[in-house]
């Protein structure tokens, strides 16, 4: 089996007084797909960007590559490699695709690199080459999201987050988003797909983790998820899931208010923007 690229255990998260989450444990093998699936409010936004540190874990651990980098600054866990791209599009509307790209390749791989990474933002991202001179205002909402993901092509990522990516997107645009994701993997990037259309993210994904209420509720291959949504979504509670690897949840353990988070963040923290120095070690 893959050494694990990702690893949380018993990670808890909160906004002020209330509690997000509640002893997330989950385990990423690397060039895996996982999918974390969950309904409105279950938390899967605050794990991915609890992970990707714009958000403060109030108890547990993250490693990433054997490295402990829980609640370490955004800008750091992204230069280690792991980068999140937010829920949002996250462009200069006022440039062109090309100048957007080119700005973003420039601050974070450095010039002699520009044209390796086109070429690999324009492969994964076909259409993107096609308005490479269009004003990135002028691009639809799914070119937009396709524009933000082609930014973070620069050095390619050892773990990309990315997070609702289908939302509010005719089905046809999500298809070409998604195909950009498998170009994505294809070049050795783990991923870590935050979605609320589930028939999208098993399709991409080798593994996925289901979150109710803050806690995972099932845990295991792709194959299995969808069957265990329905038992977990239709009751409402969290459901034993005979594969669960992780540790058990931890809802009963007390509030430890006083840390901060950090929920304010602009999501472009985690977005690798500068992060010249990917994949170093800890
Ligand atoms: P969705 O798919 O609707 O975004 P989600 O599973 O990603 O849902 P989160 O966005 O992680 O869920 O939200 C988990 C809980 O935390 C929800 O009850 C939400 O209202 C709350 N929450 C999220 N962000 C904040 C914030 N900045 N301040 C206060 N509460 C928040």
């Amino acid at each position: 089996m893959s050494p694990m690229l990702l690893e949380a255990e018993g990670l808890c998260a909160s906004y002020g007084s209330y509690r997000a989450l509640f002893g997330v444990s989950l385990a990423l093998p690397e060039g895996s797909v996982m999918a974390l699936l969950g309904s409105n409010g279950a938390g899967k936004s605050t794990l991915a960007r609890v992970f990707t540190g714009l958000v403060a874990s109030t108890g547990g651990t993250v490693r990433f590559a054997g490295c402990d980098i829980t609640n370490l600054p955004a800008w750091r866990i992204a230069r280690m490699g792991l980068v999140h791209v937010p829920e949002g599009r996250g462009v200069f509307g006022s440039l062109s695709v090309e100048e957007n790209l080119v700005l973003s390749f420039r601050r974070r791989a450095g010039r002699s690199e520009v044209s390796t990474a086109l070429e690999r933002a324009y492969g994964a991202f076909p259409v993107l080459a096609e308005r490479r001179r269009q004003q990135a205002a002028t691009l639809s909402g799914g070119q937009q999201r396709m524009l933000s993901l082609a930014k973070v092509l620069a050095v390619p990522p050892r773990l990309l987050v990315v997070d609702e990516l289908s939302l509010g997107l005719a089905p046809v645009i999500v298809d070409a988003v998604y195909d950009g994701l498998v170009a994505i993997r294809s070049n050795g990037t783990t991923l870590l797909v935050v979605e609320q259309q589930v028939d999208r993210a098993l399709a991409l994904a080798d593994l996925a983790v289901v979150l109710a209420k803050g806690a995972v509720a099932w845990q295991g291959p792709a194959a299995g998820a969808a069957t265990a949504m329905e038992g977990i979504l239709g009751t409402g509670s969290v459901v034993d899931a005979g594969s669960r690897p992780g540790q058990p949840d931890s809802a009963g353990q007390p509030d430890r208010p006083g840390r901060p988070d950090s929920a304010g963040q602009p999501d472009s923290v985690g977005t690798g923007e500068g992060a010249g120095e990917m994949g170093r070690s800890c």
